[in-house]
């Protein structure tokens, strides 16, 4: 039977340990130098994106069979070509798209590491070393937030929408202490969410998810900055506990997707104590402040009772990599704890705490590994530099921007910048245009964004090794294309 095995194993040259490590290295070789061509010489090898297509996307998905074998290094090579040839490479410096980093080296590091030794952290005692790392991390972060050592606990989670949903589900069950007994059916009235029409999809989502319906979020209107008007939320909050509602949570968001708005923290948190509701910050992205020179935005973020930070965003760790912290330190037992027979119990409860009863995972991944590597090599200083060096980059395309004639159409001072150009008449369709046009060259991969009901065109810098050549070189790209398009419509 092992013979056979080892016999398979060879012929598809598996990672068996009795395979030939020549041909092994041979593979490792292959990735490491396609990959490098991404990080050496990005700007002249690749574009940043290609007019998409669906044809040769199925054609590239399609090239070998499973119904032979293939050879391992043709399989690799036409694997790393793929991703590269069809598609965005959100790694590239001229790319100023949606929060996708660039991982660093480290944090890439990790994935290879938990993908060899594939630690299993649904119990403690499978992977002791690797469950206190992550504890370590959720402390060190929570004390960042200004949590108290004694008021600190949290779980990795794949991302923001998990970690959003698990923000819900703990005010559920903090509000409504029956919750994780009778779910839903024990609500008389409609418990209900509040954030702003400018937050995040996902709270919706959890809504869904949980059972309560999009109709429980309570989308609360922004001032012309884009945050939560807290009036309008204050009155909403009254108005509803009169009609067949009940308030649990607000959730404010410490830098909107669009624009980078930041909402009021300290009145957010001012009205869930008078309300006695469960206080969430989505920090998804704006989160990484925290250890920037920007750190004072986040004020207001120590009272809250949840956080959820996305360390595949700003922290620039490869993605499904996401922390819940909370204040609370029991609620996540209280709404996750099950105990079965077939999982080993053999720790003590005051001494370990065993993640899948802690979180909405069971099978887990060494997550924390993704952001302790880089935490443990760069360091906080070191981590905070690569972070001040895209804030950085933000205000020289701001600089850039305005000295060209654009005008910058939202208040952030993170790398996020929504602009038009007094020239383009707020015309929606030419900014459009422009932007598919940029896009479809492959200089650049960037969005728009509607501000009041004005379409914008929008950058975000989510690679620490973009550089001022880079921004400059999009902007030289931009005049050009709006010199183009515009002496087309005018
Ligand atoms: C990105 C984002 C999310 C969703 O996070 P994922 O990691 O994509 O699941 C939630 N909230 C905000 C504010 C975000 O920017």
């Amino acid at each position: 039977m092992l013979c056979k095995f080892i016999l398979i194993a060879n012929a598809t040259t598996d990672m068996n340990p009795n395979n030939t490590s020549l041909e092994r290295n041979e593979i490792v070789q292959i990735i490491i130098n396609q990959l490098e061509t991404i990080y050496n010489d990005p700007r002249k090898e690749l574009t940043v994106s290609k007019v998409f297509d669906v044809n040769e996307a199925k054609a590239a998905a399609s090239t070998f069979s499973f119904n032979q074998a293939n050879d391992a290094k043709e399989v690799m090579q036409h694997t790393i070509n793929s991703i590269k040839g069809v598609g965005v490479q959100t790694t590239h410096p001229s790319y100023l798209g949606l929060f996708n980093p660039r991982p660093n080296f480290p944090s890439v590091m990790a994935d290879v590491i938990n993908s060899y030794l594939n630690p299993q952290l649904a119990v403690y005692s499978h992977a002791p070393f690797a469950s206190e790392i992550e504890r370590l991390v959720i402390k060190e972060f929570c004390k960042k937030f200004g949590y108290t050592e004694k008021n600190s606990d949290g779980t990795f989670c794949t991302g923001g929408a998990e970690s959003n949903l698990t923000a819900v589900l703990c005010a559920l069950q903090f509000h409504f202490p029956n919750f994780s007994e009778e779910g839903i059916t024990g609500f008389k009235k409609l418990p209900t969410i509040y954030c702003s029409a400018e937050s995040h999809h996902s709270v919706e989502k959890a809504a869904r998810i949980v059972g309560l319906g999009k109709r429980s979020v309570r989308k609360v209107a922004v001032n012309e900055d884009l945050s939560i008007d807290t009036e309008a939320l204050k009155l909403q909050i009254v108005a509803d506990r009169k009609e067949n509602y009940l308030p649990f949570m607000i959730v404010g968001t410490a830098g909107t997707t669009g624009p980078g708005a930041i909402d009021n923290l300290v009145n957010m948190s001012e009205i869930s104590k008078e309300e006695k509701l469960w206080f969430h910050v989505d920090a998804a992205y704006g989160g990484g402040a925290i250890i920037t020179d920007i750190k004072h935005l986040l004020i207001g973020i120590e009272h809250s009772d949840s956080i959820t930070l996305d360390l595949h965003k700003f922290f620039s760790v490869p993605m499904a990599t996401s922390l819940f912290l909370t204040s609370d330190t029991s609620v996540l037992h209280q709404i996750f704890g099950v105990r079965t027979a077939y999982m080993p119990a053999d720790g003590d409860p005051t001494q370990v705490i065993d993640p899948y009863v802690h979180s909405i995972q069971w099978s887990r991944r060494f997550i924390g590994l993704k952001i302790y590597l880089p935490l443990a090599v760069f360091g906080w200083e070191g981590y905070s530099k690569m972070l001040n060096h895209q804030i950085e980059m933000g205000h020289t395309m701001r600089r850039l921007l305005t000295a060209n004639g654009w005008t910058i159409e939202n208040q952030s001072e993170f790398p996020i910048v929504c602009f038009t150009h007094p020239d383009l008449k707020e015309d929606d369709k030419i900014i459009q245009d422009i932007v598919n046009s940029l896009n479809d060259s492959g200089a650049t991969w960037m969005s728009t964004y509607p501000i009041n009901g004005k379409l914008t065109l929008r950058v975000q810098i989510a690679n620490y090794d973009t550089q001022v050549n880079d921004i400059e070189k999009f902007i030289v790209a931009l005049e050009e294309e709006k010199l183009h398009l515009s002496e087309l419509a005018f």
